[in-house]
């Protein structure tokens, strides 16, 4: 077995939609970035990159690619899933939370963990999504940005 960390961070825009693991959330303001800067999707992926020292998204999928301009995220994370699987490795179960001031995503939690856990070509039940605040401090606090955190635990698919 191998377990992998990941971190994303982006900044909160007006006139972005807020997508979060895969999800279209109904929000004044999403977050920004190149792809459709779902932070949470993004510390998953970072997360199976790192539990095979394959870098980080950054480098598989640089921003300066207009090929990943506006992506989906899914799509993203699909290709890192494919990446490990090639090397003979896949998914266990992931462990991830959100950290963000608003809006509340918990009517979304399940759709979300739905939709990734598709992505990663496991069972709903492999895949944990907690949320919470950072208690109005700091950049999050103040609704600047948002942040996720991620474990992923890959198991040998073959041999
Ligand atoms: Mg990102």
């Amino acid at each position: 077995m191998r377990i992998g960390f990941g971190y994303d961070v982006h900044r909160f825009a007006e006139g972005r939609p807020l997508v979060l693991g895969g999800v279209v959330i109904p929000s004044g303001r999403g977050l920004d970035g190149h792809s459709d800067a779902d932070v949470l999707l993004h510390a998953i992926a970072d997360a199976v990159l790192g539990a095979l020292a394959l870098g980080d998204i950054g480098s598989h999928f640089p921003d300066t690619d207009p090929a990943w301009k506006g992506a989906d995220s899914v799509r993203l994370l699909e290709a890192v899933v494919a990446l490990a699987g090639d090397r003979g490795w896949a998914v266990s179960n992931v462990d991830a939370t959100l950290v963000m001031e608003a809006p509340k995503i918990r009517p979304w939690v399940d759709a979300m963990r739905e939709r990734t856990a598709e992505a990663l070509g496991v069972a709903t039940g492999e895949v944990s999504i907690k949320a919470t605040t950072s208690e109005r401090m700091g950049f999050v606090g103040t609704g600047e940005g948002a942040a996720a955190y991620a474990v992923v635990l890959l198991h040998r698919s073959n041999g």
